[in-house]
Formats: C-alpha cells, sequence, structure tokens
C-alpha cells in the first residue's frame, strides 16, 4: 500500500467519524478568569451533536497540529502575555493562512490583544501583536472591570466579565464585534464598541467564561468549523444528547440572568 492511499483512507475515516480538530492556544501562560471553560463548552457541544472533537493543547514551543478546524485563545496577564509573543510569532504565518481561510478563533483578551497591531503595557512595554484584527492596545492604570452586556447583529446580547487594564482602539473599517450601552467599558471606555471581527475571527474582552453563557456563539464557532470542514453542519444526535443540549442552554440563560441583574 502506497503513502498517499494511506492518507485518503485516515481521511475517510476522520469523515466517518466526523472529527474535529480543536486547537486551545497557550492554556498554560493565557488561561484566566475560567477562560478554559471556553474549550470545556465547545468540546461538550460538539459531542452533543454528533462530532468527535480533538483537543490540542499548544503551548509554547510545542508541534504545531496537522489539522486545525478551531482555534481558542484565552486571556492573561501582562507577564504571560510576553511568555507568548515570540511563540506567537513563530506561528503567525500558520495562524494569519487559517484566518484567511475562513478557520473559526476565539481570542479573549490577552490573546485579543495581540492579535491586534500591539499591546503596550502600563509600564510601557510594547508587545508586538500578529495583526490579523485590525486594532491596538494601550494600558492604564485604571482597570475596566465588571459583568458586561453587548448587542450583536449576529449572536444577540453577549453576555460576560471584562477586567482589563487596556484599552483597544479599532482602526477604521474594523468591525467591532457588538456594542455596549454605558461609557467606560468594552474595548476603551469611550466610543461604545467591544471586541473586533474578521474573517471568522473574533476577539473580545468577555471572560466569564463567555461560551458557556452564550450558546449561539459557541454554536456559530462549531457550525463554521463543521462547515469547513465537511461542508455542512449536520447534527447527529440522540435523544438524551438533544436533551443535555436543551440542559445547557437553560443553565446558560439562568447564569445570564445572574449576571445581566448583578451591578459592576
Ligand atoms: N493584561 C491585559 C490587560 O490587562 C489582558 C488582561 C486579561 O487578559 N484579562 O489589559
Amino acid at each position: 500500500m502506497n503513502g498517499s492511499s494511506d492518507i485518503s483512507k485516515a481521511n475517510a475515516t476522520c469523515e466517518e467519524n466526523r472529527v474535529l480538530d480543536i486547537v486551545s492556544l497557550y492554556p498554560k501562560d493565557m488561561n484566566i478568569y475560567g477562560d478554559y471553560g471556553n474549550v470545556l463548552t465547545i468540546m461538550r457541544r460538539a459531542e452533543l451533536y454528533g462530532y468527535n472533537p480533538v483537543l490540542h493543547e499548544y503551548n509554547v514551543g510545542d508541534d504545531w497540529p496537522e489539522r486545525v478546524d478551531m482555534i481558542l485563545g484565552g486571556g492573561g496577564q501582562d507577564h504571560g502575555q510576553s511568555r507568548v509573543t515570540e511563540d506567537l510569532f513563530a506561528r503567525a504565518d500558520a495562524i494569519r493562512e487559517l484566518a484567511e481561510n475562513g478557520v473559526p478563533m476565539l481570542m479573549i483578551c490577552g490573546l485579543y490583544q495581540l492579535f491586534g497591531e500591539y499591546f503596550e503595557t502600563v509600564e510601557g512595554q510594547k508587545l508586538k501583536g500578529i495583526g490579523i484584527l485590525g486594532e491596538h492596545t494601550v494600558g492604564q492604570d485604571v482597570r475596566m472591570i465588571g459583568n458586561l452586556v453587548e448587542h450583536s447583529a449576529d449572536f444577540g446580547d453577549i453576555v460576560g466579565y471584562e477586567n482589563h487594564s487596556g484599552r483597544t482602539s479599532l482602526q477604521d473599517g474594523t468591525q467591532p464585534l457588538g456594542s455596549v450601552d454605558s461609557e467606560n467599558c468594552g474595548n476603551n471606555g469611550k466610543d461604545h464598541t467591544e471586541g473586533a471581527r474578521k474573517y471568522n475571527v473574533i476577539g473580545t474582552y468577555m471572560h466569564g467564561s463567555v461560551l458557556p453563557k452564550n450558546p449561539r456563539l459557541a454554536d456559530f464557532l462549531i457550525l463554521t468549523a463543521a462547515q469547513n470542514r465537511y461542508g455542512e453542519f449536520a447534527p447527529k444526535q440522540t435523544d438524551s444528547q438533544r436533551t443535555e443540549l436543551a440542559k445547557l442552554d437553560e443553565l446558560a440563560d439562568r447564569a445570564r440572568e445572574v449576571a445581566i441583574t448583578r451591578p459592576r
């Protein structure tokens, strides 16, 4: 048997198994305020839709996975961000190509900042970003902290929790993820924007974790990954999987209600 028929056999098996390769980006250094909950949510919801998600935890110095259907990145302290920047640059071309090919990505806070042009810390240290999202960030003494609701055209109201010193400015033409009602929150406390989007890449300050509380956002990532890989999103569910998914959605509604009514 030759190599190419081995590969096509392996691909056929993957298709039968409905594999989705999910990358968790820098979970050791960039995982704060429960951001790993986003990974757990994607893994579980994808299973409940009858897919077979395979998790690749990628940390500084690791081998880059062969196949990537989705990338999830969390937030982190300034020092966590400076630990990953060099490695992120080494992977920038691969990540950029995946982004251009429509691979869904969710980058929270610290990695949202590093997916932009640069992040300048309060101390004046400038960390260069990989420039996929048209934005840059400058740290300030006063952090923006608290529960937050933003309004987005595609995902409805997104409920989360922000905690950042960085004030992010979007370049002209960069689409925000959503809008916030008040000042002193969101991207920069001034222009009522929150987050940024390009291709299927979403950057946001929403911790929470955000995906358990916002199933529409989670399902967008799963649907896009499945469509990219298999040409369609085709749930194959047992009754108990459907019931569990409904239960998760109900829990999300309850968590959202609590977060919305809690003062900042
Ligand atoms: N260090 C960055 C800031 O404070 C990111 C914080 C975070 O990821 N929560 O702006």
